[in-house]
């Protein structure tokens, strides 16, 4: 990234020199990185300021071009604010929403998804993985669904790309948002695959014609540069990574529960999950104040994204979680650079932890976490 900051800081769209020339090039690799990280032909791939614009331009840009064939919308209880908050603000403006729900571990059922399209729907978006549970959904399925009645199908697969296999050229998905930084790439930048014309969004902004139209603006030529480079290691590494980690999540969720038996309870499906994401709940315990003990340890409840969303996650309880269930969760990431020992130490910390809380008292005999 760093020779674009400075050496070559020409704009990539200035076509009458070489220092756009250089800038320009340097994007057609990136594009090229990312579509094949993704199965996308470059073409399709569109770059926005991350996740959360890719959603927003999918959601309502989708909502806005097809608003003359229909008016419903559909999605599910457990995905992401990115994703919420625009149909929230569709529904406003008059849209009806649909907002399905999941089962106990988190999975949408495609029949359910078949079941609520109706003559006017004209969008559906469920995300790849959640970014709270690391569910995985049934994409192909949900979106064969949506191919078989004419809708568009937009994936939110922030959390997916980059960790497991996904190919956009055969899965019936005609709109996929990811994010660099969730692939160890620079913040402030994502992109937008989009099958081809017929799927359209109508632009969130106007201005210039970069990015087909779709996304004016002039582009942050060192981010996209970051971006492609991330999307090619991650791709690279994908499937060795993903056992790695999963060897990783299947230690620490042994040395937990080998310690704390039915004590402690994982959220989010057992079989369909992402390799790095571990959420558990333990029994009677304060979730926060353990997070609180644990400074030296990157624990949340609920997401970053939703740290301003006051009271229990709407994941955890479209879950079917009781609240004193969703108290005592929290999220454990394993990533890139967490090794074994990391895994090792982590789990002892957080049991010395849960006994020192437990003998403060906060533990309390609790009854199964589900209502
Ligand atoms: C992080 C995340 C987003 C938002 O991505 P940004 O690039 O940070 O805007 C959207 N959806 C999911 C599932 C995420 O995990």
């Amino acid at each position: 990234m760093l020779p674009y900051f400075s050496g070559d800081f020409g704009n990539a769209a200035s076509s009458t020199h070489v220092y756009g020339w250089r800038a320009a090039a340097a994007v057609d690799i990136a594009r090229e990185q990312v579509g094949a990280a993704l199965g996308a032909h470059p073409d399709q791939v569109i770059f926005t300021s991350g996740a959360t614009e890719s959603n927003n331009l999918a959601i309502v840009g989708t909502a806005r071009a097809r608003s003359r064939r229909g008016r419903h919308l559909i999605t599910a209880a457990t995905e992401h604010p990115s994703v919420l908050d625009p149909f929230r603000a569709l529904a406003k403006q008059g849209y009806e929403i649909t907002v399905l729900p999941v089962d106990a571990g988190g999975r949408i059922d495609p029949q359910q998804v078949a079941a609520a399209i109706t003559d006017a729907t004209t969008l559906v978006s469920v995300m790849a993985a959640n970014n709270e549970i690391g569910t995985l959904n049934p994409i192909a399925e949900i979106g064969g669904r949506c191919r078989e009645r004419g809708v568009v199908f937009h994936c939110d697969a922030a959390q997916a790309a980059g960790k497991v296999p996904l190919d956009f050229t055969s899965l019936p998905v005609d709109l996929l948002s990811v994010s660099a930084h969730k692939c160890y790439g620079p913040k402030g930048v994502g992109a937008l695959c989009v099958a081809g014309r017929r799927v359209r969004p109508e632009p969130l902004f106007h201005g210039g014609g970069h990015e087909g139209g779709l996304r004016p603006g002039t582009l942050p030529v060192p981010q996209i540069v970051g971006m492609g480079r991330a999307f090619e290691i991650a791709d690279r590494g994908r499937d060795e990574e993903a056992r790695r980690l999963l060897r990783l999540h299947g230690r620490l969720w042994a040395r937990l529960h080998d310690a704390l038996g039915e004590a402690v309870f994982l959220n989010g499906d057992a079989e369909e999950r992402l390799p790095g994401n571990l959420n558990v709940g333990f029994r009677g315990v304060d979730a926060d104040a353990l997070i609180t003990a644990l400074p030296d340890l990157a624990l949340s409840s609920g997401s970053a994204c939703a740290s301003a969303e006051p009271g229990p996650s709407h994941v955890l309880k479209a879950l079917g979680l009781r609240d004193d269930a969703i108290r005592s969760s929290l999220r454990i990431g394993l990533g890139r650079d967490t090794s074994e020992a990391d895994v090792d130490r982590a789990g002892v910390r957080i049991l010395e932890e849960v006994a020192k809380v437990s003998e403060r008292g906060v533990v309390a005999p609790q009854p199964a976490p589900r209502a």
